[in-house]
């Protein structure tokens, strides 16, 4: 087909062309005098993505999964008891794989659409006087539903049930795109990859540890060998690897962590709010629903579109795919057929956006979905343009937009 594919799954995301140049590099040694002019820095501003001063970054050759992995095999020991939250694709495959490297998971299961619930946390915690619990895991954005959890506020419910377990955050398809805070809210591990918010190819996964975490890295008894951190803090320390490492990736990184600075964190998270607020308000324009519950859960990176009884998300996104060139994503899971997604993350702005509403409207038309066309693509640029006026302070545009959006989401 001609013209750009539409990509709107959420990750692997659009890899910008600077990016993808700086990737079509020669190979080089690994071990020269000279590479860790490129290694160093990309740990010190992997720590500004993060918003941390005092964790240690490490970056692996895997996806996120492998980030996972290693985050729960530095710090934990065979039977250790670990809470966690399940509501949806991401956090059960968290949860499977702790399971599987013999970790005693306290599962809470929580209705999906919904996300991680501080109170519950507080409460098992406090009952647990003997402090058995030696983990909490939270998802902060679930992309299978489209959920966002406050971690803020689970950092509060640990503390206020002064319990001294680990807090480990899944910021995959967050850390880069939705506010995140590992000092201020005391996260002792989060893991990211490169294939969402950070808009390179999968192949990279980042965990940042807390000293705490570190601390813990001393006496954690499960096994490890490729993901260990101390092999990795000792080659890392100088700028090198104790394996070879993926050199394309690690210049395409440098430039994405450009691109990432010059826009300033806080700007890019701004923008994915209003991508995403323009996408929720294409859906309400539908007479349809995202499958989180609230607006609290709302995610600004990822909206999952429950499709009416009696239609296939599956179908939706077959038709988007086959005759307008769009990748929506898939229901998985519980939650397969029953809708589909539209990632609004990494390298977009608005009318990339209104390309992949207009496209999701057609596939849904096609499908026989009564909805009308071009109100989903209407509503959202009323979206874009009022939020685009307001910022300009162009007064009625300005009120029309607090209308519009009563939580509101301008703060220049
Ligand atoms: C994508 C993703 C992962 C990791 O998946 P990989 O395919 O291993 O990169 C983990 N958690 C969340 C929330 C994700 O969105």
């Amino acid at each position: 087909m001609a013209g750009r594919h539409f990509l709107f799954v959420p990750g692997p995301t659009n890899v910008p062309d600077r990016v993808t140049r700086a990737m079509m590099v020669a190979m080089e040694d690994h071990r020269s005098s000279k590479f860790p002019d490129l290694t160093l820095p990309l740990f010190q501003d992997l720590k500004k993505v993060f918003k941390s001063t005092d964790g240690q970054v490490f970056i692996f050759p895997s996806s996120g999964t492998g980030g996972w992995e290693a985050a729960l095999t530095n710090t934990l020991s065979p039977g250790d008891k670990v809470l966690a939250s399940r509501f949806g694709q991401f956090s059960h495959l968290w949860i499977d794989l702790a399971q599987r490297l013999g970790l005693d998971v306290q599962v809470l299961e929580e209705e999906w659409g919904t996300g991680v619930k501080p109170d519950k946390i507080e409460s098992i915690l406090r009952a647990d006087k003997g402090h058995q619990i030696k983990a909490v895991l939270a998802v902060q954005n679930e992309t299978a539903t489209g959920v966002t959890s406050h971690i803020g506020e689970v950092r509060k419910a640990m503390d206020a049930a002064g319990h001294p377990a680990l807090l480990y955050v899944d910021g995959v398809s967050s850390i880069g795109s939705i506010d995140f805070r590992m000092d201020e809210w005391r996260v002792d591990l989060a893991v990211a990859g490169s294939q969402k918010g950070l808009m390179l190819p999968a192949g990279l996964g980042f965990v940042c540890a807390s000293p705490r975490a570190l601390a813990a890295y001393k006496t954690a008894g499960l096994k490890r060998v490729y993901f260990d951190f101390g092999d990795m803090i000792k080659a890392n320390a100088t700028g090198y690897f104790p394996y070879t490492p993926a050199l394309p990736m690690l210049y395409g990184l440098r430039e994405s962590l450009k691109i990432l600075f010059e826009e300033k964190l806080e700007r890019v998270y701004e923008r994915h709010n209003v991508l995403a607020s323009g996408v929720r308000a294409a859906v309400k324009a539908w007479g349809l629903h995202p499958c989180a519950k609230e607006p609290k859960w709302y995610s600004d990176t990822v909206t999952a579109i429950v499709v009416p009884p009696g239609f296939n998300g599956a179908d939706v996104i077959d038709a988007a795919f086959r005759r307008y060139d769009l990748s929506l994503g898939a229901g998985l899971s519980q939650v397969a057929g029953k809708v589909f997604r539209i990632g609004h993350l990494g390298d977009l702005n608005d009318l990339m956006v209104l390309g992949a509403i207009s496209g999701a409207e057609m596939a849904m038309v096609d499908v026989g979905i009564d909805i009308k066309l071009g109100s989903g693509v209407a509503a959202a640029q009323q979206h874009f343009r009022s939020t685009i006026m307001a910022k300009e302070k162009k007064p009625t545009d300005q009120q029309q937009f607090a209308q519009l959006h009563p939580e509101g989401v301008l703060n220049d």
